[in-house]
């Protein structure tokens, strides 16, 4: 018998409609996937030729649970690189992903009953992760929390541990004001709240504007950040599986000892992998960004001269969250109907708002090729057009 924890998780909604897709593609049938977000670009040839080094070299055994002292001091140079923030190794782990920090994370600093705060539309994994973890997540709606600061506070009751940021967010791409982000800091340290800050969509911001994390804002902030991160959207490396958290040494401390139960080591060749992709010219980034930048714009575009579809321009990550409610009625009832019809009808695979929190809206990524994205884009309005 399946476990009642087992039961209570759901299938991750992204990889889910991406699996499907992919399938249908095999299949023969011609379908653009827009769905995951997982950058189009293969691995820097660099990058990859470290990994093939390590493993001609023998680096194939377990290394320690936490990472390899050369990841691990690539990491806080890269910290103290791009964000003049000092970190220690021993403040830093070397994770399956930034799934694996987050899962590990989670079951490090909440009790049962615990509450963190969430910001609504949320990254479809957030829910399912403090749940297994036996806490209770809290959503914020963030467009009004935004406007208005202290309204914040009114989530916050005795059993608050986190609150939780993923500034460019996923789904929607929205990049919070520096002067709101440190708003929201201040109220989080005031009440004596971890901030656990999803940074993996860091080098992803546009229009000049600069990432910022909550840690940079002081001491005090810093303390209390715990910052998770990855490599696989920076450096095209999703499947190499190569995240990390940093943070205060006794939750570090905690997250090896669970890790070490649990899937002991990342794989040795992609630790060495990532060494070069951290320490090597950033170049390799900056060209995939500018592209993105492109596909952006195009994207944007599509979908502001689509009647009916409601945007606004995001400005960072890679997707795009248009509330396409106003279609809502008849065939299509809700973002799992759209999302449907439009695979099953125009085979374009997007992802429905409802895995975010956000019904009225659906997900759509430019990280797939701009031939891709054309062609979904043909689709995607002559849907919308006809139904
Ligand atoms: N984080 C990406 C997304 O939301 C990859 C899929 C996943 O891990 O959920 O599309």
């Amino acid at each position: 018998m399946i476990s009642e924890r087992a039961k209570k998780i759901g299938e991750s909604i992204t990889l889910a409609i991406t699996a499907n897709a992919k399938k249908m593609k095999k299949n023969g049938e011609d379908v653009v996937i827009m769905a995951s977000g997982e950058p189009d670009f293969d691995t820097p040839e660099h990058i990859k030729n470290a990994g093939i080094e390590a493993i001609k070299s023998g680096f194939t055994k377990y290394t320690t649970t936490s990472g390899i002292d050369e990841l691990k001091n690539a990491i806080c140079e890269k910290y103290k690189r791009d964000l003049n923030l000092v970190y220690e190794p021993s403040q830093v782990i070397v994770t399956v992903g930034g799934k694996q920090a987050l899962f590990n994370l989670f079951l490090s600093i909440i009790n049962p009953g615990d509450e963190v705060i969430v910001f609504r539309p949320y990254w479809v994994s957030y829910l399912e992760q403090i749940g297994f973890a036996g806490g209770v997540p809290v959503l914020a709606e963030l467009s009004e929390c935004v406007e208005n600061p202290e309204l914040l506070k009114k989530y916050i009751t005795s059993k608050t541990k986190a609150i939780l940021f993923n500034f460019p967010s996923n789904p929607s791409g929205y990049v919070i004001p520096e002067d709101i982000l440190e708003k929201f800091t201040d109220i989080a340290i005031s009440n004596d709240l971890y901030i656990v800050s999803d940074e993996v969509y860091e080098k992803f911001i546009y229009d000049g504007l600069a990432f910022k994390s909550p840690a940079s804002f002081s001491e005090k902030s810093k303390e209390k950040t715990i910052i998770i991160n990855a490599l696989s959207k920076t450096y095209s490396m999703t499947g190499w599986r190569v995240g990390f958290a940093l943070g205060a040494k006794d939750v570090i401390k905690a997250m090896g000892a669970i890790q070490g139960h649990q899937t002991s080591n990342v794989c040795s060749i992609a630790q060495k992998a990532g060494v070069v992709a951290l320490t090597s010219s950033q170049d390799c980034v900056k060209n995939m960004v500018e592209e993105f930048a492109k596909r952006r714009a195009y994207m944007f575009e599509r979908l502001s001269a689509i009647d009916k579809v409601k945007i606004d321009k995001p400005m960072g990550a890679f997707y795009m969250f248009p509330d396409v409610s106003a279609f809502y009625g008849g065939k299509v009832k809700n973002s799992f109907d759209f999302c449907s019809c439009l695979l099953n009808e125009e085979k374009v695979a997007i992802i429905p708002g409802i895995g975010f929190g956000a019904d009225n809206h659906v997900r759509l990524t430019y990280s797939a090729s701009m031939e891709d994205i054309k062609k979904g884009m043909d689709r995607f309005e002559h849907f919308c057009n006809r139904i």
